[in-house]
Formats: structure tokens, C-alpha cells, sequence
């Protein structure tokens, strides 16, 4: 009986370990590159520097959120 707990144990443990690394990679692994190397650009409104995949892409120009971006029309 003892040895089923321990494989059901050990089971868990696995499994929970799995999910951790699942995750470590999902975070790292996203697109399009390390936080560090990413561009940073400038919302045209209030001039706050952003990450690009952060920030909000219209003709061209760059947004900090949506409401900036019709501000600017
Ligand atoms: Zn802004």
C-alpha cells in the first residue's frame, strides 16, 4: 500500500513539474523575442515608451492604448 502511494506521489509530482517547465517556456518562448532585445516605440499622444507588441498600430503611427489612438484621429 505504502508503494501505490508512492507512485501516485511521484505521478503528482511529475505532473506538476511538467506544467512548471510548460509554463517557463511559454513565457520565454513568446513571440517576438526576449522583453530586453524588443523595440520599444513611442505613443504619439503622451509620449510613453512601450514595447511594440504592446502598443497600438495605426497608419503607421504608434499608441499607448485606444483611447489615444482616436484622440489623435
Ligand atoms: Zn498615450
Amino acid at each position: 500500500m505504502a508503494k501505490l502511494l508512492l507512485i501516485i506521489l511521484a505521478v503528482v509530482v511529475l505532473v506538476l513539474w511538467f506544467k512548471h517547465m510548460g509554463r517557463q517556456r511559454g513565457e520565454a518562448g513568446r513571440p517576438p523575442a526576449p522583453k530586453a532585445a524588443e523595440d520599444m516605440v513611442r505613443c504619439r499622444v503622451c509620449a510613453v515608451n512601450l514595447p511594440r507588441s504592446e502598443a497600438i498600430l495605426s497608419k503607421g503611427r504608434f499608441y499607448c492604448c485606444d483611447e489615444h489612438r482616436r484622440r489623435d484621429g
